[in-house]
């Protein structure tokens, strides 16, 4: 177990994945961060989300074929033992990125001008905020004659799939700068057309992320951690260590050093 004492050591950063974990669930956080519980098979769509993210990356950085990519990757995962959900497989999470890469190289590929970044790391320090918001923005470029950031979009294209949060639950990540957010969804039509999503943050809104951050960090700092029970729990690695099924635990879970 954790120190007690140890709240503000237990928050070295801030980070967009940290506050969303937090936000849907403080249990889910404590679990993770805190107790550093991790699932021993990886899940599937966590995995395929990285693989998208790689392929969407050689491609800016090398302009390499992003289904080149997608299908040596995304091959190469057969060998491994995967936790798939009820209505996933192999073949199916195969057919979404290959449908929605094509999308991509068809209809949207064209519209980035110019690259300016890649995976490029940040680290902002706020003053009402007890540790820096770290992050990568995945993407820098100039889309449509607007300079653009696009964050995180592999790990949204496998999140999304894992734990839909409601629009009222998501995070906006537009207090980490000043130009539009680019987010790409998986959703129920595996189109990439209708998941890229451009949303203008107003000064506004960067006040309130950076509420939210000044909430959450102060929530983390105290201990507050209570479960949030919803409908993301179905598809939470956790749910046995919160329905006390110990022997699940000792199946599905490991504690990492
Ligand atoms: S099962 Fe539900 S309540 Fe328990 S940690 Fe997961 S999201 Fe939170």
């Amino acid at each position: 177990m954790s120190n007690p004492d140890s709240g503000i050591s237990d928050l070295p950063h801030l980070s967009h994945s940290r506050l969303q974990k937090y936000i849907t669930c403080p249990e889910q956080y404590r679990l993770y961060y805190l107790e550093r519980l991790r699932p021993k098979q990886e899940a599937a769509a966590r995995v395929f989300g990285a693989v998208m993210h790689l392929a969407l990356a050689e491609y800016f950085r090398k302009e390499r074929d992003p289904l080149a990519t997608f299908r040596e990757e995304w091959t190469a995962c057969q060998k491994f033992q995967l936790r798939y959900s009820q209505r996933e497989s192999w073949q199916k999470l195969n057919q979404i990125g290959e449908a929605l890469l094509q999308e991509f190289l068809a209809e949207e590929a064209r519209k980035f001008e110019q690259v300016f970044a890649v995976e490029a790391k940040f680290h902002i320090g706020a003053s009402n905020v007890a540790a820096p918001l770290v992050g990568t923005l995945d993407l820098v470029a100039q889309l449509e004659g607007k300079r653009t950031l696009v964050q995180d979009w592999g790990q949204r294209l496998g999140g999304a799939r894992c734990a839909p949060l409601r629009p009222a639950h998501r995070l906006s990540s537009g207090g980490t700068g000043g130009g539009a957010d680019c987010d790409l969804r998986v959703g129920k039509k595996a189109r990439a057309a209708n998941h890229l999503a451009f949303t203008e943050r107003t000064p506004e809104q960067q006040v309130e992320y950076l509420r939210k951050m000044e909430i959450v960090s102060l929530q983390i700092t105290d201990r507050v951690f209570y479960k949030r029970v919803g409908f993301w729990c179905r598809q939470c690695e956790f749910l046995p260590v919160c329905t006390r099924n110990e022997k699940k635990v000792r199946e599905t879970l490991v504690r990492i050093g």
